[in-house]
């Protein structure tokens, strides 16, 4: 399978940007970039079977990373069952990646840009900043190694999707059928048509909680769904095809205007993005699953409707999806601030964050909830400062 010559999937559904993004194919361009900057402390190196493990001793324990080191060996050895592949016998795991805007990110083997020795397959996770983001280790780990199992799909449409359905559950809460009811009256959820097929639905100019889990839980669904009945290989194909149709999981308006903002090379003439044929994408579905995507959503949300719907899993799942929907829009705000806010005020909106996820992980969904809100007020502060006159 020929893998895309550049690739960088970060969880948060952006791209690193010390490559050169603009040669990227459409589908694996994200609107926002982080930054990763190499590492200034040291670096200490642990090996197992399928891993090679990098941190810096500074800020890991011995146990933090023999921890790490179990949960990454159990996620490839989960994600080998999934896909039903050997995966890459070889990843380099960073423990300690410098970035902001998302919790880790994906580089396969053949990333390398600049040609010359093949660069191994890596993936990062800023394993020591887990209890102020709340996802579980297993959860950003299996989903990193994922990507990597997924080969040429990492970076496509249901890239995320497929990624999220490979670690198979979230904030603990295994993914099932009800996970859709529950995101909906949530109000985290985007009308299956207007995601998949037409790309007409509200514009989100930021990262935020609804979009975020639209691309990940929702696509991750979709997947689960598709899997469960068609079996992942068939899928597999589908969302080859698919990307090519529908491009990233983003509204038109997204679409137009990050192409209007981003940088133009004047000695290249770029045609604007196409939109998606909602047409084109129920003949694709027709043609490659045999059944009208009506009927196909129907059955879909049939399923999602008769699942039983546990209380406490799903008050945790739709917390959690919030909490960190509101950390990455924070984030991504951060980034693009020149002088962004002071190391203090960072460690006050990190602890208020932290206490949300603090009191979800010990089931007190209650003050996870006046937490959030909390957060939520300190950022909105930093945002739009109060006028003094
Ligand atoms: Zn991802």
């Amino acid at each position: 399978m020929a893998q895309r010559p550049i690739i960088s999937f970060l969880l948060g559904a952006a791209l690193l940007a010390t490559h050169a993004a603009a040669e990227q194919p459409a589908s694996t361009v994200h609107p926002t970039a982080q930054r990763l900057t190499p590492r200034s402390g040291d670096t200490a190196t642990l090996r197992s079977e399928h891993f090679v493990i990098q941190y810096d001793p500074a800020y890991l324990t011995a146990e933090q990373v023999e921890e790490a080191r179990k949960v990454a060996e159990a996620g490839w050895r989960h994600c080998a069952g999934r896909f039903g592949i050997e995966g890459p016998a070889q990843i380099v795991l960073d423990l300690s990646p410098d970035f902001l805007g998302a919790t880790g990110f994906a580089v396969p083997a053949e990333a390398n840009p600049r040609g010359g020795r093949q660069q191994e397959a890596r993936i990062g996770v800023r394993y020591g900043d887990l209890d102020y983001l709340g996802l579980p280790a297993p959860y950003v780990i299996t989903h990193e190694i994922a990507h990597l199992f997924s080969g040429s799909l990492g970076g496509s449409a249901l890239g995320e999707g497929i990624a999220d359905w490979g670690a198979g559950g979230f904030a603990g809460v295994p993914m099932a059928h009800w996970w859709g009811r529950a995101l909906r009256q949530g109000d985290l959820w985007i009308d299956p048509e207007a995601l998949f097929l037409s790309g007409e639905f509200a514009p989100a100019p930021e990262v935020n909680e609804v979009i975020r889990t639209a691309r990940y839980a929702e696509s991750g669904l979709l997947v689960f769904y598709l899997v469960e009945r068609f079996g992942w290989e068939r899928t597999r194909r589908f969302a080859e095809e698919y990307d090519r149709l529908r491009g990233p999981l983003e509204s038109n308006e997204d679409r137009r205007r990050r192409f209007a903002e981003r940088p133009r090379n004047p000695s290249r003439r770029t045609a604007p993005p196409a939109i998606p044929s909602a047409a084109a994408i129920r003949t694709l579905i027709e043609q490659r699953l045999g059944v009208a995507w009506d009927t196909l959503r129907e059955d879909w949300e049939r399923r999602m409707g008769e699942t039983p719907m546990p209380a406490e899993a799903s008050a945790r799942l739709v917390l959690a999806q919030q909490i960190y929907g509101a950390i990455r829009n924070y984030e991504m705000w951060l980034i693009e601030q020149r002088a962004g806010p002071s190391a203090t005020t960072r460690t006050v909106v990190r602890e208020a964050f932290t206490a949300a996820n603090a009191a979800l992980a010990r089931g007190d969904f209650q003050e996870a909830g006046r937490a959030l809100s909390r957060a939520r007020r300190i950022v909105g502060y930093l945002r739009n400062p109060p006028l003094t006159t």
